[in-house]
């Protein structure tokens, strides 16, 4: 059952952003249609450009009136949306906002709940938080409540981490601070926890015993876009590995919580994440794949090579591409590889897990050996398509004893009969209501950043240790990634 979230304003800095106009405004807005947010309700978009509500409004109309299910709703929603424009290093700003956010929470009804989301550059953080401690905004006196939330990247590595959340915990407690991973948000990462505790087939076979190996991928077909100032000093590695890939694997590896609570489910996301075999500083390149993408094509169009790409330097050694082999050491995954990759301008767009099973023990079928059968695989389909997939094998109808793979397919889609909620729908909702549960915990963030420390000071010390290896855009990745499992007998599905 939804539970209904308090009467509250939503604060968003950065509004005049890309993730302001592309995500957040289009999700709160579906929420709005859908009479999941609050009764009442208001969203301040705060940054420097100089904008009013009106400017504000505007810039968000065509495309809500192009979503817009009922007659109206645009312009019902926009009633609730102000601007107040200002220096996030002015003290100045954060008194203006305190009176602004008490006129509206009158006007509006919200009983002074606040919601902070950053959606600034990460260097902004920790200024915006001061700001709002100096002000009083983070004080949740008097019943109201105050959360904020931080867009990833959390640090750009265990030192600014640590740092970024002590300056955090000055004027917030854990409780107030929703870390977003928007991957979390999405229904099929959120139903691998149904598919493995709420069905009583799989938990058996999930472990050494049953399972061969894990490969978890996300590949894109965009390049770095227009973000080449963020992604030059970040790469791969930091953008998706920290975050989205650790996340992901935890999920499919933790052990049950005895609870759906929110710090029952990321204590043993944090347990195994301190499982995981540290890599080892010699010898990397047989756990490591790095890429970096070279001129291509794609549908006979050509693309460019990142160090071509607007913004990145010439002769730049951040990585587009990473493929990893991650070692589980505890007794449910001791000898199970986890095989994770992800890059930019491949092939096709794609993110799903695919969990391979082991062979039969004995096979039966005359000259066929049991390896030669192929393994059962249970693929969670996260994007485009969300859904499951199991692939088996199957007698192909005659009158020989012939077999075949067959696959058994479930979409979301088809089976629900409505859209899956985009994750900052769900995400945006969840900070209303104060559930944490998809929330990345402090502990949890800063472990992410022990596990890939070893490699980024690696890398740093000399990018020999790990070279760049160019793979072609529009295409399937550097071929070390193939060799990183079959040097192992195993191959990418
Ligand atoms: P933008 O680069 O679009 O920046 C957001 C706003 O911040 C800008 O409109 C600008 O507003 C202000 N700003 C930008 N640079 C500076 C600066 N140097 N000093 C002060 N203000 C500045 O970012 P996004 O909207 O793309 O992303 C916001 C956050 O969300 C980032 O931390 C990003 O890593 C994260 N994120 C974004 C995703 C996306 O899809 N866009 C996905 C996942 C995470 P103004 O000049 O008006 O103040």
């Amino acid at each position: 059952m939804e539970v209904k979230p308090d009467p509250c304003g939503v604060v968003i800095f950065g509004a005049s952003g890309d993730l302001t106009h592309r995500k957040l405004v289009p999700a709160l807005f579906e929420q709005f249609q859908r009479r999941l947010l609050p009764e009442t309700f208001f969203i301040l978009g705060c940054a420097r450009s100089e904008l009013d509500d009106q400017v504000f409004r505007d810039s968000f109309r065509q495309y809500l009136l192009s979503r817009e299910v009922t007659a109206g709703a645009a312009e019902e929603f926009l009633k609730h949306v102000y601007y107040l424009s200002g220096s996030y290093e002015d003290n100045a700003l954060y008194k203006r906002l305190s009176e602004r956010l008490t006129e509206l929470s009158e006007q509006e009804w919200t009983a002074g709940n606040c919601l902070y989301y950053l959606a600034t550059p990460p260097s902004l953080y920790t200024t915006i938080v001061s700001g709002l401690g100096l002000a009083g905004l983070t004080s949740q006196e008097s019943g109201r409540w105050a959360r904020v939330v931080v867009e990833k990247p959390f640090g750009h590595d265990l030192a600014s981490s640590r740092k970024l959340d002590s300056a955090l915990h000055q004027w917030l407690s854990e409780e107030q601070i929703y870390r977003i991973d928007h991957y979390l948000g999405k229904e099929t990462v959120q139903n691998i926890f149904i598919l493995r505790f709420a069905n009583a087939i799989f938990e058996p076979i999930w472990n050494r015993r049953y399972i061969d190996h894990v490969q978890i991928t996300v590949a894109e077909t965009l390049g770095v876009e227009n973000r080449a100032g963020y992604y030059e000093q970040a790469g791969a590695l930091r953008d998706m590995f920290q975050n989205h890939m650790l996340e992901m694997l935890s999920l499919v590896a933790m052990e049950p919580p005895a609870t759906f609570e929110a710090d029952r489910h990321r204590d043993e996301k944090v347990k195994l994440l301190r499982s995981i075999r540290p890599f080892s500083d010699n010898g990397l390149g047989d756990w490591l794949v790095r890429g970096q993408y070279a001129a291509g094509a794609a549908q006979e169009q050509p693309l460019p090579a990142y160090r071509q790409e607007k913004g990145v330097n010439a002769e730049s050694q951040t990585e587009t591409y990473v493929a990893m082999k991650v070692m589980v050491d505890n007794w449910r995954w001791q000898g199970v590889p986890f095989y994770l990759r992800s890059g930019k301008r491949l092939a096709k767009q794609v993110s799903e897990i695919a969990i391979t099973f082991k062979s039969v023990p004995h096979s039966m079928f005359g000259k066929i050996a049991p390896e030669r059968l192929q393994p059962n695989v249970l693929t969670l389909k996260i994007q485009p398509e969300e859904g499951i997939a199991l692939t088996m094998e199957a007698k192909r109808p005659g009158p020989r004893m012939c077999m075949s793979s067959l696959t058994l397919n479930f979409s979301y889609r088809d089976a629900f009969g409505e859209r899956s909620s985009n994750a900052y729908e769900r995400l945006l909702l969840d900070c209303m209501v104060g559930d944490q549960t998809l929330f990345v915990r402090h502990d949890g963030a800063e472990l992410a950043w022990t596990v890939l420390e070893p490699v980024i000071n690696n890398w740093q010390t000399s990018v020999d240790n790990c070279p760049l290896e160019f793979y072609e855009a529009g295409g399937d990745g550097p071929q070390g990634a193939d060799r990183l499992l079959t040097n192992d007998g195993r191959r990418w599905r």
